[in-house]
């Protein structure tokens, strides 16, 4: 059975790294969907995100995982891909009542594909791609949560670069 990821993944963290490697352990197939959304600004262009998740699988060597961008509604996108369940991670409360939304809304327009939710490890809990942004913005160390090439591509392009973030 195929499933797919949905987001934004600007960056790639660990935490969403997570969710991919034990999404593949239990489907199939794991299609990334990178979904571009116009109304969201982005540090990183689709083709590049696209690439920093690439080159974070290499280390995991998950092969029945691909990357493929994607826009407009996820449940098209889904069906398109044959994906039979939509993967999402849960951090906190705050994640389950956007996640909930999103869900209901997804279950309305396509009852044929089930969301499944995995819960963060307790060291990602904290972990997002804004956080990890404001983080390299600021010159810290970002070493411990993105993956190796992702964490020198953030540092390049956000380090005193406080226009990256408006
Ligand atoms: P979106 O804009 O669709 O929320 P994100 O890239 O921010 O895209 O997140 C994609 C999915 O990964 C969401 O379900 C989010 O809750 C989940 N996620 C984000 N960070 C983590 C993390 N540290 N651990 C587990 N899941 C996460």
């Amino acid at each position: 059975m195929k499933a797919c990821y949905p987001g934004t993944f600007d960056p790639i963290t660990k935490g969403h790294l997570d969710i991919i490697e034990r999404a593949a352990s239990i489907f199939d197939e794991v299609d990334v969907l990178l979904m571009v959304n116009p109304r969201k600004k982005c540090v990183f262009n689709a083709e590049e995100r696209k690439q920093m998740i690439e080159a974070s699988l290499e280390g995991i060597g998950c092969d029945n995982v691909h990357v493929v961008i994607g826009s407009g509604l996820t449940v098209d996108f889904a069906r398109k891909l044959g994906a039979k369940a939509i993967v999402r991670g849960i951090r906190a409360v705050t994640d389950y009542e956007y996640e909930l939304q999103q869900a209901t809304a997804n279950l309305m327009l396509a009852p044929e594909i089930e969301t499944m939710f995995l819960i963060a490890k307790p060291e990602y809990s904290f972990l997002s791609s804004s956080v990890v942004k404001e983080i390299a913005l600021n010159d810290g160390d970002i070493s411990s949560m993105v993956p190796a090439k992702t964490a020198e591509l953030v540092k390049e392009k956000l380090k005193g670069n406080s226009d990256a973030l408006k």
